[in-house]
C-alpha cells in the first residue's frame, strides 16, 4: 500500500513537471513573436527591396537637383544613418528570435563587422562621391563600436568610411544633452558643409522636430514637414524597431512578450 502511494506520488510529480515544462516551451515559443513578422518581411519581401531602391533612386534625383541649383560656397553633404539605412542588421534580430537562451548582444554582433549593405545603398554612396559631394555617417552606435563600424563599411565598399565622416552617439562634444539626439552632430557637419539631403529609417535621423512622440505618436510633426519627405528627407523602411515603439509600449521597458501583446492590441483601432 505504502509503495503504491509513493508510486502514485512519483507519477503525479512527473505529470505536473511535464505540464509545466510544456508551458515553459509554449511561453518561450511566443517570446519574440512581436518581431517575427517584421523580420520575416524585412528579409524576404521583394517590397522591402523595392522600397530601398525607391528611396535611393529618389535620393539620387534630389542630389542631382541640389548640385544643379547649388549656389553654396560650402561643399555639399549628404547625411545618412547607418543601421537599417545603409547596413542590414536583421541577422542579429533573427538570433534574438531563435536562440532565446543564447542571445548575442548588440556589441558582439557589431564587433563582427559583418552587416551587409542594403539594396541600393552602396551604389548611392558611390554616386555621392562621383558627384564631388561628401557623405557623413551619423549613427547612434557607440564610440567603442567606431573601429568595427568603419571596418564593416570598408569591407562592404562604402566610400568616406573614415573618422572625419563618422559621428557616433558618444561624440558628446557635439551632443545637445540627449546623446541619442542627432541634432548637435548635424550642426557639426553644417559648420563646414551644406547638408542637402538626409537619409534614415527613423524620423529622428532628420530633425529634432520628430523626437517628441508623446502626443499622437508624433504624427503632427510629420504633417508639418510633409513637403520635405521625398525632397530633403528620404525615409527607408524599418518595421523591426525604432523610436515609434516607445509610445506603443507606453514608454515602459522590460516588458514581457505577453505584456507587449496586450499593449499593442490596446492601441489598435477599428475605425
Ligand atoms: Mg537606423
Amino acid at each position: 500500500m505504502k509503495a503504491k502511494i509513493i508510486l502514485l506520488a512519483i507519477i503525479s510529480v512527473i505529470i505536473v513537471s511535464c505540464q509545466s515544462s510544456q508551458k515553459a516551451t509554449q511561453l518561450s515559443n511566443n517570446e519574440h513573436n512581436s518581431k517575427l513578422i517584421a523580420v520575416a518581411w524585412y528579409q524576404n519581401s521583394p517590397e522591402m527591396m523595392a522600397l530601398y531602391y525607391q528611396g535611393f533612386n529618389l535620393a539620387q534625383e534630389r542630389l542631382d537637383d541640389a548640385i544643379a541649383s547649388n549656389k553654396q560656397s560650402k561643399p555639399l553633404a549628404v547625411v545618412a544613418d547607418i543601421d537599417e539605412t545603409l547596413l542590414n542588421n536583421s541577422p542579429f534580430e533573427v538570433n534574438s528570435i531563435k536562440n532565446t537562451n543564447d542571445q548575442t548582444s548588440w556589441h558582439e554582433w557589431s564587433s563582427k563587422a559583418g552587416a551587409k549593405a542594403l539594396p541600393g545603398a552602396l551604389e548611392f554612396a558611390k554616386y555621392i562621391q562621383s558627384k564631388g559631394a561628401e557623405l557623413f555617417y551619423i549613427t547612434n552606435r557607440d564610440d567603442n563600436e567606431r573601429a568595427a563600424t568603419l571596418k564593416n563599411l570598408i569591407s562592404e565598399g562604402f566610400p568616406f568610411a573614415d573618422d572625419a565622416h563618422l559621428l557616433t552617439k558618444s561624440d558628446l562634444s557635439y551632443s545637445t544633452g540627449s546623446t541619442s539626439s542627432k541634432v548637435g552632430r548635424r550642426a557639426k557637419v553644417s559648420e563646414n558643409h551644406e547638408i542637402v539631403l538626409l537619409l534614415g529609417d527613423n524620423l529622428n535621423d532628420f530633425s529634432e522636430a520628430f523626437e517628441d512622440r508623446s502626443q499622437n505618436y508624433g504624427k503632427e510633426a510629420v504633417e508639418k514637414f510633409r513637403d520635405e519627405f521625398g525632397e530633403k528627407f528620404i525615409v527607408l523602411p524599418n518595421p523591426i524597431y525604432g523610436a515609434w515603439e516607445k509610445p506603443l509600449y507606453d514608454y515602459k521597458s522590460g516588458l514581457t512578450e505577453e505584456e507587449k501583446t496586450t499593449l499593442l492590441k490596446s492601441k489598435l483601432r477599428t475605425e
